[in-house]
């Protein structure tokens, strides 16, 4: 195994907790390949760990404090913690992430669970070394009927990974999973993410529980939250620009019986200002656009985006009317999200209460003193006036 030495910055970073080094905070690579393991220690010789080497800016991952002596074992021994880790969640849902990169301390690795299928993608020149190996361990551990591969994430790009997909277990990448009492159909290799939003499953079920009287869903990708609203509102309105997201929409609403649901291909920030300009009231009303800020030069035409549709929105509630308002912007963070929130109530005029601040679900966990890895915020605000 190489040595890597790390500057005093990259040091302090990793004695602090955080996996990452970048490579102006190294002082040499010590000859290591990108994709190894290589051990870690600062100018003094001092060990700080193993971690998996980069080409890319992002350098280092830290794998462990300790030694690694035998990859197999440790790579089992990590993939079995993740799915011991969420027994209890299993026990109750047959989809949930069954891995967090990071945050289950196997950095650029995501799996999830949907039904009987699990889906793998790998975000960094390592884990995509042993993705073979890995898919080996899922299948051991899982007994999945299907298994698909999806490489093709964006982040990849940065560690100049090409974007792939592929099954690599069964032949049919169609599932059906549950989230509360609805089932879904997606496609793993064809549908968007890893096939669905399984981070926002808990709060898809909650806001079925808030829901009442003509509800609103922005941005319904499959209707994620859609149907559960209809499952507590007399009506329900889902909105996506998509054609096939809009079409899935009303499909998946005809399977699980539910009646009262439209669907509307549209595009949400016209929707919203013609709705307005009706004067149309909600009782109920979800948004969750897509990332609006992938990079921090983009956050500040995110916010005027967030504030938009945010405002409108505030002002289509009726009295006592529920907001569930997402964002998936990592750079948006939740002291800014919140910020732009006060804003929009302001704009309007309308006194708005806190009710819940919510995140992922605990199957996405942060991992503590790492802002990476907390993206996701969804705030359950009323309208009091
Ligand atoms: N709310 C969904 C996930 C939404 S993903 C869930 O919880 O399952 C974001 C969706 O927004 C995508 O389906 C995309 O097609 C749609 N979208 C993107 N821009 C849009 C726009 N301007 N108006 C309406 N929908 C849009």
């Amino acid at each position: 195994m190489h040595t890597v030495t790390v500057l005093r910055r990259g040091a302090l970073r990793l004695r602090g907790g955080h996996p990452w080094v970048f490579r102006s905070d190294l002082r040499d690579m010590g000859g290591a390949e990108p994709g190894a393991i290589v051990r870690v220690q600062d100018e003094r010789g001092a060990f700080l760990g193993c971690a998996f080497h980069s080409s890319s800016e992002l350098s280092l991952r830290l794998l462990d404090r300790g030694m690694i002596e035998d990859e197999r074992a440790f790579f089992g021994e990590r993939l079995r913690a993740s799915i011991v880790r969420r027994a209890p969640l299993l026990a109750t849902r047959d989809a949930a992430r069954l891995v967090h990169g990071e945050s289950d301390g196997l950095p650029g690795l995501l799996v999830d669970r949907f039904g009987d299928g699990l889906v793998i993608q790998s975000l960094c020149q390592a884990m995509d070394q042993r993705e073979d190996m890995l898919v080996g361990m899922l299948v051991d551990l899982c007994g999945p009927r299907v298994v698909a591969l999806r490489d093709d994430g964006s982040t990849r790009d940065h560690e100049g990974l090409e974007r792939r997909k592929a099954l690599v277990r069964g032949d049919d990448a169609r599932v059906t999973y549950h989230e509360g009492s609805l089932e879904y159909r997606i496609d793993l290799l064809e549908d968007q993410k890893t096939g669905a939003y399984l981070d926002q499953a808990d709060n898809h079920v909650h806001a079925g529980t808030l829901a009442r009287g003509r509800a609103l869903d922005l941005f319904t990708y499959h209707g994620g939250f859609g149907l559960q609203l209809a499952l507590g509102a007399e009506r329900v309105a889902c909105v996506d620009i998509g054609e096939s997201a809009a079409a899935r929409t009303a499909e998946n609403a005809r399977a699980n019986g539910l009646s009262n649901v439209e669907v509307h291909c549209a595009n949400a920030f016209d929707l919203v200002r013609a709705l307005e300009g009706e004067k149309a009231r909600f009782d109920t009303i979800v948004i969750d656009p897509p990332a609006f800020a992938k990079r921090k030069s983009a956050l500040d035409g995110a916010r005027r985006g967030y504030k938009d549709l945010n405002l409108r929105a505030m002002r289509l509630l009726a009295p006592e009317g529920t907001l569930v308002t997402c964002s998936c912007s990592g750079k948006m963070t939740r002291a800014l999200f919140e910020d732009m929130l006060v804003d929009a109530a302001r704009d309007t005029g309308r006194r708005m209460v806190v009710q819940e601040r919510r995140g992922a679900g605990p199957d996405h966990p942060v991992l503590l003193g790492v802002p990476e890895t907390e993206y996701l915020k969804c705030f359950v605000l009323r309208a009091v006036d």
